[in-house]
This record gives C-alpha cells, sequence and structure tokens, in this order.
C-alpha cells in the first residue's frame, strides 16, 4: 500500500519526507487499482539495471547488471530522468519513455483539418506520457480573410486556449502532461501571443515561448523598424506589417518582468548551433521545444533524459582536500550515453507495444489512423537518430563542495571546463558505439563540417574529430542540461545548473500550546500556536557537519546568517549570486552542449524591467539559446490581476 511503501521509502531517504512523497507517488510501480509494488527506490532501481543490461547484452563488451545497478543505486551517479524511470520494465502502463516530444510538420497548412489533427496528437502523445512542444507560425494573423462562413480568421490566440485546455484534461499519474507553445517574432501575432497569458486563469496549461531571430535582436539594438511577414520570413508575404523592434521587445520584457513569460528563444542561435539541421532536408528541421526549452526538436521526433549526480565525483567534499575525479567523472559519462542509448531500444520495444495496442484496440480504423500514423513517424525518427538527453544535476553543490563560489569566475571556468570534459567523454563514447553498433543512420560527416559545435570539438580534441569522420557516431545530437525537478530532490541536491535557492529555511508546525515541552514561536491572527524550525538544504547540512558545526541547535537567524557567511554557499544562491556573471556561465557552457539548457535567473522583487532587458540582452550576446527570468513573487503577482496590492 501507499502507506507501507512511503513508510520504507521514508527510512531510505533518512527521514526527508518530501523526496519520499515524491517517489512513491511519481515513481514507484504501481497498477491502476493502486496498489504498488516497489518498496523502496532499491526496487526500481534493480529493476531498470535489469532492463538496461537485458539489452547491453545484445551488443559487444556489455555491461552487467551489477555494473549498471552500482551506478544508477542511491542516485548517486548516474540517474535516468522521469519517464525512464517510471517506465523501464514497467508492463501496467503502456507508455513512451520518452521525456519530450515536438509534432507539427513546421509547413503545416493552417487548416482546420491540420490544427485539430495537431490537437489530437498531443493529447494522444500526453496519454504515454512526456512533454510536448509544437509551434503556431504556420496559423495565419488575425483578421486574414479565409475562404468559408467566417470571412476572416481568428488569429493564434484562440487556438493557443484550444491547446492548453487539451492539455489540463490528461492526467499522467501524479506528474502532469506538460506543453510549450512556441511562435516566431517574425508573425504578425506575435505581439497577441506574448500577452495571452496575461489575463488572469488564461492559457493555464502551457508554457510560452518566442522564436527570436538575430535580425530583429539587431533591430532592438539599433532601435530600428522590423518587417513581420506571413508566411514568416517569407520573400513574398500574404501579409506583411512594419513594427518598431523595441516596442515589441519592451511588451516581452514587461510580461516576463511581470509574470515570467514568454521566455525567449535564440532561434538563428539554436539553428546555426544544430546538428540535426544539417539534415533539415531530410525531416530534422528544429521547429520549437519541449517544455522546459533544454530539448529543441524536429517534428515528430522524441528525447529521453539521464542526468549525471556531479557532487558524486567530488572527492572529500567539503573539506580542504576536496577535488574533482574527472578521471571517474569521463568513465561514467560514457557509460551514461551507452545506457542512454540502450533506453533507445527500450524505448523502440514499448513504441512497438502502443502500436500492437492501437491495432488491436475494437475502435474503427478511421478514428484510430491519426493516433498510429503519430506513433509511427516517431519510430522512425527515433530509429533514423536516435538522439540522446545526457545532462546534469547538482552543478550549484559541486562548486561548493570544492569550496568554489557559484558565478565567480573561477566557477564560471571551472563549470565550463566539466562541461567540455562531460561532451569530449559523451562523444568519444558515442564514435566508439558507432563502430561497435553503427552509426546512425543518416550520418554525413560531410555535412556537418562547418557546423561550429563540431568544430569547437575539432579543436579540443583532434583525435576524437578524426575517429567521428571515420566511424561516425550512434546519436545526432547527445547532450542537454533539464531542470531536473523531481530528480534533485530524490538526489537531494541543488537541481541542473542551478545555485541553491536557499541554504536554510523556516517553516512553522502548528503545536498545541498544552503540550508539555512544546515551544510557542509564533501566534498567527486566528489564535493558533506554531512552533518554527530551521530546514538545512542536504548539502549545507553536510557542510556543517564535516565542519563540526551543530546542526540541532536552535540558531537565532542572525546566528544562521553567519554561519552561511563562512560557508561556500555565501553569496551563491539563487537570491544573491551575480545575475551577468551567470548568464555568462550559461553562455560558456553552451558552448558544450548540443541541446539547450534550461535555466531561470532568478531576481528580487524590487528588480527592474532594464535589468531585465540587460539580461536578455546579454544572454543574445553571449551565446546563450534562450533565457527566462523569474522576478521573485511574481507569478502570484499575476493572479492577483488588476488589483493594486503588489
Ligand atoms: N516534464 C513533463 N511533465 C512534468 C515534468 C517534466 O512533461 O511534470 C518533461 C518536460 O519535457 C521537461 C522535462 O520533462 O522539459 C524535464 O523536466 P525535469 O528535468 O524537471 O524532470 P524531472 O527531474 O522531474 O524528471
Amino acid at each position: 500500500s501507499y502507506k507501507d511503501a512511503y513508510e520504507s521509502t521514508l527510512q531510505y531517504f533518512e527521514g526527508d519526507d518530501l523526496a519520499a512523497k515524491v517517489w512513491v507517488s511519481k515513481y514507484a510501480l504501481k497498477d491502476s487499482d493502486g496498489n504498488i509494488y516497489e518498496r523502496t527506490p532499491d526496487d526500481m532501481h534493480h529493476r531498470i539495471a535489469s532492463e538496461i543490461s537485458r539489452i547491453e547484452a545484445k551488443y559487444p563488451n556489455p555491461l552487467s547488471e551489477q555494473e549498471i545497478f552500482s551506478l544508477i543505486k542511491n542516485f548517486k551517479y548516474i540517474i535516468p530522468q522521469g519517464s525512464p524511470m517510471t517506465g523501464i520494465g514497467n508492463d501496467f502502463q503502456i507508455a513512451s519513455l520518452s521525456n519530450c516530444f515536438v509534432i507539427g510538420s513546421g509547413t503545416d497548412s493552417d487548416s482546420y483539418g491540420s490544427i485539430m489533427k495537431i490537437d489530437e496528437e498531443q493529447v494522444q502523445l500526453m496519454k504515454r506520457r512526456g512533454g510536448v512542444g509544437h509551434d503556431l507560425s504556420h496559423i495565419r494573423p488575425k483578421g486574414s480573410p479565409v475562404k468559408n462562413s467566417a470571412l476572416t480568421s481568428t488569429g493564434l490566440v484562440p487556438f493557443m486556449e484550444r491547446y492548453s485546455n487539451s492539455t489540463r484534461e490528461v492526467a499522467q499519474d501524479g506528474r502532469r502532461g506538460a506543453l510549450m507553445l512556441s511562435v516566431s517574432v517574425n508573425h504578425p501575432d506575435s505581439e497577441d501571443f506574448v500577452n495571452a497569458k496575461l489575463e488572469q486563469g488564461k492559457i493555464t496549461g502551457a508554457n510560452i515561448s518566442v522564436r527570436i531571430d538575430d535580425e530583429f535582436m539587431q533591430a532592438v539594438v539599433g532601435k530600428e523598424d522590423y518587417v513581420q511577414k506571413y508566411p514568416i520570413h517569407s520573400k513574398n508575404p500574404k501579409v506583411s506589417k512594419v513594427i518598431k523592434a523595441t516596442d515589441l521587445w519592451n511588451k516581452i520584457i514587461h510580461n516576463a518582468w511581470k509574470s515570467a513569460e514568454p521566455g525567449v528563444l535564440f532561434w538563428d542561435t539554436i539553428i546555426k548551433e544544430s546538428l540535426p539541421d544539417c539534415y533539415a532536408d531530410l525531416g530534422y528541421e528544429t521547429v520549437s521545444t519541449n517544455p522546459c526549452g533544454e530539448i529543441p526538436l524536429c517534428p515528430y521526433d522524441s528525447c529521453r533524459l539521464l542526468a549525471v549526480n556531479l557532487l558524486s565525483y567530488v572527492e572529500n567534499p567539503f573539506t580542504k582536500k576536496a577535488k574533482f575525479n574527472f578521471e571517474l567523472f569521463k568513465e561514467h559519462v560514457g557509460f551514461a550515453q551507452r545506457m542512454m542509448d540502450d533506453i533507445i531500444d527500450l524505448e523502440i520495444e514499448k513504441i512497438d507495444a502502443i502500436i500492437h495496442k492501437i491495432d488491436s484496440d475494437p475502435e474503427s480504423n478511421e478514428i484510430k489512423a491519426t493516433e498510429k500514423n503519430l506513433w509511427i513517424k516517431i519510430r522512425k525518427k527515433t530509429i533514423e537518430g536516435r538522439r540522446t538527453g545526457v545532462g546534469i544535476t547538482a552543478e550549484g553543490d559541486m562548486l561548493a563542495a570544492l569550496n568554489i563560489q557559484y558565478g565567480s569566475k573561477e566557477g564560471n571556468e571551472f563549470s565550463t571546463l566539466v562541461h567540455k570534459t562531460l561532451a569530449l567523454a559523451a562523444y568519444r563514447s558515442s564514435v566508439e558505439m558507432a563502430k561497435e553498433r553503427g552509426a546512425f543512420a543518416i550520418y554525413d560527416a560531410k555535412r556537418e563540417e562547418k557546423n561550429p559545435f563540431i568544430l569547437r570539438l575539432k579543436e579540443a580534441d583532434p583525435q576524437l574529430y578524426g575517429d567521428l569522420k571515420k566511424y561516425g557516431r550512434r546519436n545526432i545530437a547527445l547532450l542537454t542540461i533539464a531542470p531536473t525537478g523531481s530528480t534533485s530532490l530524490m538526489s537531494q541536491t541543488t537541481s541542473g545548473i542551478e545555485p541553491v535557492f536557499l541554504p536554510v529555511y523556516k517553516r512553522r508546525r502548528k503545536v498545541n500550546p498544552n503540550d508539555k515541552d512544546v515551544r510557542v514561536d509564533f501566534v498567527d491572527e486566528v489564535g493558533d500556536s506554531w512552533e518554527e524550525y530551521l530546514v538545512f538544504h542536504h548539502r549545507f547540512r553536510q557542510w556543517m557537519e564535516i565542519n563540526g558545526i551543530d546542526t540541532d541547535k536552535k540558531y537565532t537567524q542572525e546566528e544562521i546568517n553567519k554561519i552561511i557567511e563562512v560557508s561556500p554557499y555565501y553569496k551563491a544562491t539563487s537570491n544573491d549570486v551575480d545575475w551577468l556573471s551567470k548568464v555568462e556561465m550559461q553562455g560558456a557552457i553552451q558552448k558544450w552542449v548540443d541541446h539547450s539548457i534550461s535555466v531561470t535567473i532568478n531576481v528580487p522583487n524590487d528588480a527592474t524591467e532594464e535589468l531585465v532587458n540587460q539580461l536578455y540582452i546579454k544572454a543574445w550576446e553571449v551565446g546563450c539559446k534562450g533565457v527566462t527570468v523569474y522576478r521573485d513573487g511574481s507569478r502570484s503577482g499575476v493572479l492577483i490581476s488588476n488589483d493594486e496590492k503588489k
């Protein structure tokens, strides 16, 4: 039962209630009657290791089940994320192992038929788990003529509502369906798009991002006019609209400042750097991203995610002798890349099971056609490109454990070195797999020879480049940095490349003041009594223990501040890290990540729109593929809507 699993898992996580709840509700193996078949994550890790080793055994030099188990056990080194964690070896669900999908051809017509088809595909995918993204730039702008009883078209916004509502319909056993809607800044309705979520309660089922091109950014910086077109970027547009670039930019900035959306995607950077786009004419043209933005994708492609836990490579963490074990790290990154490739074989088995299920449904072929075709298209891309999403978690804790300040020059340099090492080791592993297992089907060295990411690999490791040209590689694109939202709760580390949020925070628990031995720290307006207690970030507590600082004492805020001051987390939290430096770090790391990076720049509530403007422009200049800002308290600010309350 839930209670049994929760109790054994609570013990497993040494009393960490949040980690235990997240694991049992989202990831433990269960059937549709709510029976739970795993008592702790150890059972799950055995299930995953057994399945991955079954695939390994088909290829030369296989990793054993025991080797795989020891890599994934206790979320210590290699963490298959989300969908792979629940789905691998899970026969209770017919679901996909992919975390991310993108649909829509990019050159779709905007007929009602085609808009509804995307709506159905979105739901069919979410039903099998995984986030979905699609782009709306092909929909004709508001007021354009249509040859039916409406006479003119409604534009983008009503369709955003449709897709958002569909997302909210689909449940995913503890997780929620997640949707990304994007549009090009070149589209004449992009202003309506960026304003669409301002109204309270509108489009709550989708994240929205604008694809920004370099021409637009140059017009912003130079305060020039910019021409929007439909079809976008057409030489022969049906609609064109001259706007002041700064007017639209300022709206984007204002909305991001006010409500953390839209995110921006620097589209020319994404395309220029993308390896799959070297195969654009074969169906690999990137058109949108997954919900959190870290995987730009072509239509009907998918990606599975895995995080390497960076903190575990620090030997003697939080001491003067702390040292990052690059050798072990390189070896494990190689294994991680192989395990991701194995998971593609497991995913193909899952897709086949889904197609079999559709075939054996009593529903008519006419009804089943869209769903079946969808999975056939996804199956083809999965096999042809064998895309992987090897990423990391615990960047912030890794730096702290090495006594390096997050956001400092030294920190940025060290992080860049780690990600460069990761990229070279993952590509090396993919090249070795090409020798043993075969290169991805459409690999063509000539097509990639001018790609900037490949040129960087060539400069960093000429031998790797030589082997790549000779043998190809197993996977069309390999790397990413995801938010690792629930992953980091279970690894009990900072998430993705983010710094720690708060090293220490206060929580209140309700008490009965008549009980013996209770402390009442606070009485609220209705007269209830509360005890306040401190919650330490796990690794901050680890640092305290290692340095002989009592973790049970009731500290005052002042005392706590003093302790933080001498800790490696000082001025290295999401609230007090140097924001511009964080953007520079993202840009530098991006050079070694072939997909994208999910990152949020947290700024305080009193941050100005001008700061957001500077951060966004900086992000474009330093080569980030996207950026989002979250101003403290701004989301609830949106919900208060027109009220003057702030
Ligand atoms: N995702 C999703 N639903 C969720 C959380 C995540 O579909 O509730 C997908 C989405 O594509 C997102 C990706 O998983 O971009 C990675 O999210 P994250 O790294 O936070 O995953 P986690 O650590 O929770 O597995």
